[in-house]
């Protein structure tokens, strides 16, 4: 059975949401003290996923600049067998991948499409973020090359460790120095369909983008016979329309319209029909993207989505493309199965702690073995009386803990 749904949401925000065999959303509440079956909404870390699923959530749909309703890009896809991958972390969207309280030593793959902050921007986040709170080993990042060594992945993490020098120093001294590492795997941005990543029954391929400069790229996931692609920045490219056919779900960026980066985002128009016809998508050409490739789900993101936005660019896109489609706010999740597509909004604390994993936190650093970055002259302002006063908590916690 297939049918469509436009759910009208507090906020005005109106989602499209395609079903395919399934009808529960919402199902009848039998009694006064009895549950909801089901409703249009995920509450994360209640649900196992089927070996042959893949629960992709929206971390971030929105722009460089800073809104407290949409961070900037950044997805997660938890696969059945166990593996999770973030693709991109942009700006502010680590408060949304927290919200899901899911162990930081599940959350140490990291695909970057490009090196835009509304890409990258929250990796500081979830690295520092992470080592804090438990996370046992080392972050791994992809990301494509660039036209010279240091327009490349490898350069920016080199030098985003470097840039954050008394960060790690001062946490090497507490903390394990091992979860403040970063691994890096840099791949030839213009390496069509390659894969990057095939582990565990896992392939995921990077297809080279159009925007900005040379090194963007946008991502190919493979499972169980699911394909997912996720389209970074782009304009429309002939890579990604030859690859991404064949796919359960594809998201690819779909920008303001013009008109509405000069109205609502303050830009001039001569830079609006550059950013939003050259460099990004804008709806038609989103819509014609989508009706060549006919995915089973579109999904587009990459736009403050509100009423006055999200209609002009579903008109633009509805004028081409009349298939099952999202236009993406934060934390839409999808099960993707072979029989079904279900979409729904999370329900998640703001105020998460993260979880502990089946990994137990490590312990700081032996002494002497990482530098002391405190001096002595440091060490002799300590005031005394604050000392004398949680002289007795400090025993109490050492004897308890067995510590010296
Ligand atoms: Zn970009
Ligand atoms: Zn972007």
């Amino acid at each position: 059975m297939k049918l469509r749904l436009s759910i009208a949401f507090l906020g005005g925000v109106v989602l499209t949401v395609s079903l395919v065999v399934f009808l529960g959303a919402g199902g009848t509440v039998k009694s006064p003290t009895g549950t909801a079956p089901d409703r249009y909404v995920y509450y994360p870390g209640t649900e196992a996923l089927a070996t042959d699923e893949i629960r992709l959530i929206a971390c971030g749909t929105g722009l460089p600049a800073a809104r407290r309703d949409q961070a900037a890009t950044c997805w997660l896809a938890e696969l059945g067998n166990g593996d999770k991958f973030l693709f991109d972390v942009g700006t502010g969207s680590m408060v949304n991948v927290a919200a899901l309280m899911i162990p930081y030593d599940f959350l140490d793959k990291v695909f970057l499409t490009h090196l835009h902050t509304d890409h990258w921007g929250d990796l500081a986040t979830l690295w520092a973020g992470g080592w804090t709170a438990g996370r046992t080993k080392p972050l791994r990042v992809w990301g494509p090359t660039g036209a010279t060594p240091d327009m490349g992945t490898a350069y920016a993490i080199e030098h985003f460790l470097k840039a954050f020098n008394w960060d790690a120093k001062t946490r090497n001294y507490v903390l394990s120095p091992k979860p403040g590492q970063i691994t890096v795997k840099e791949f030839d941005f213009k390496a069509v369909n390659a894969v990057v990543y095939q582990e565990n029954g896992v392939t995921i391929r990077s297809l080279p983008a159009i925007h900005a400069g040379d090194g963007p790229v946008s991502f190919i996931l493979e499972y169980v016979g699911l394909k997912v692609v996720i389209g970074g920045d782009t304009f429309p490219n002939k890579w990604y329309i030859k690859n991404a056919v064949d796919t359960d779900v594809a998201i690819h960026e779909v920008f303001l319209t013009p008109p509405d980066l000069v109205k609502f985002y303050g830009q001039s128009p001569g830079q609006a029909i550059g950013v939003g016809t050259q460099i990004h998508t804008s709806p038609p050409a989103f819509g014609k993207v989508m009706s060549t490739i006919k995915p089973r789900h579109a999904i587009g993101y990459h736009f403050f989505n509100e009423q006055g936005t999200h209609d002009d660019i579903l008109e633009g896109v509805r004028d081409v493309y009349s298939g099952p489609l999202s236009l993406a706010t934060d934390n839409m999740v999808w099960n993707i199965t072979k029989d079904s597509i279900i979409e729904r909004m999370i329900v998640s604390p703001d105020q998460a702690w993260s979880v502990n994993g089946p990994n137990k936190p490590p312990a700081p650093p032996a002494p002497g073995t990482v530098p002391d970055p405190i001096s002595d002259f440091i060490k002799s302002g300590r005031w005394q009386p604050a000392e004398e006063a949680q002289a007795p908590m400090v025993k109490e916690f050492k004897k308890e803990n067995n510590l010296k």
